[in-house]
């Protein structure tokens, strides 16, 4: 048994909330984590859904509140946990960092209880959410202005896949300290979802998104029915996140999507100066056949190194048979 300083609040029949005490902000208010937990009669895994790692990452959240009003416990074989806010204060915030560390909690797991707020939160999180779970669904978004569509494949090739997405990306170096690292090391089955972001039709993003966790619960036999398949599935090896030199205003060049190629060379963005009007830089596609994940369709404000795009080199990518 996993011990929990949780309060636990039962709601309607199979629905209750846990709610996790995390620290005492220094305004006095008190900081915590709500967990929505769906409960079926037969046995089955635990499967943990979160979102707003990030707090600048709504769409996720949309998803959830979707997953977490539809969802009937008495379908369920097993259990559905979802955490639709895994760090509050950047949500208020409208921010990707916890605001009050300014550090990105996702590089800081499996966190500790004497850290920084975001190792407090990030430690809250591992042994409240995650220790409780068999296969976790880790959802973002490309945050406040660009877009993605993809998934990582994690431990679980399968199960990425169920999420029905055309791009799926396994990188030769994962990130650090991220909740699927330490998800792994637990031995969750663990997906990391991408979906949505700058305010990019947000109701398709979250149809495709319910409709991928569906699957997913499907494919891990928390729901009963077939697995539904995505024909011509890609999986990218190699992916580069364009960070500008410079800040300033992006300007794109392009209308672009995930999952387009374009050839390489073609200019993505113009930089611009908001003061003098020059361009400072122009962003173009890296290789020669560039497959579009994270894009952005609007003018925004860019910082230096901040994620201006990310193209997958097609060169390494391969597409699944079945
Ligand atoms: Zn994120």
């Amino acid at each position: 048994m996993i011990r929990s300083s949780a309060t636990v609040v039962a709601l309607a029949a199979g629905r209750s909330r846990r709610l996790a005490p995390i620290t005492t902000l220094a305004s006095g208010l008190e900081l915590g984590l709500t967990i929505h937990v769906l409960e079926g009669d037969r046995p089955g895994p635990t499967v943990g859904v979160s979102a707003m790692v990030h707090g600048d990452e709504l769409d996720g959240l949309l998803i959830a509140r979707e997953l977490v009003t539809t969802l009937e416990p008495a379908e369920l074989a097993g259990s559905v946990w979802v955490l639709a806010v895994a760090n509050p204060l950047a949500l208020e915030g409208v921010s990707r960092n916890t605001p009050v560390d300014m550090l990105d909690m996702n590089r800081l797991f499996p966190g500790s209880p004497h850290g920084w707020l975001s190792e407090q939160q990030a430690h809250v999180i591992s042994h409240e959410f995650i220790d409780h779970l068999d296969v976790l669904i880790d959802i973002h978004c490309g945050g406040t202005f660009p877009w993605v569509d993809y998934c990582y494949v994690v431990n679980d090739e399968g199960l990425s896949r169920a999420f029905l997405p055309e791009l799926l990306y396994q990188p030769a170096d994962p990130y650090p300290g991220t909740t699927a690292t330490y998800a792994q090391q637990r031995g969750v089955r663990c997906t990391v979802v991408e979906i949505g972001g700058g305010y990019h039709d947000q109701p398709v993003h979250v149809v495709n998104g319910v409709r991928g966790v569906l699957n997913q619960l499907r494919y891990v036999g928390v729901l009963e029915g077939g697995v539904e398949r995505r024909a011509g599935q890609r999986l990218m090896r190699d992916l580069r996140v364009m960070r500008p030199r410079h800040g300033g205003i992006c300007v794109p060049k392009a209308t672009l999507a995930p999952g387009q190629v374009v050839p390489g060379g073609t200019e993505l963005a113009d930089i611009v100066s908001p003061y003098s009007f020059e361009v400072l830089e122009t962003m173009v596609a890296p290789f020669e056949e560039s497959i579009v994940v994270l894009c952005r369709n609007f003018v925004t404000r860019i910082h230096p190194g901040d994620y201006g795009f990310m193209i997958g080199d097609g060169a390494t990518a391969s597409r699944y048979e079945d």
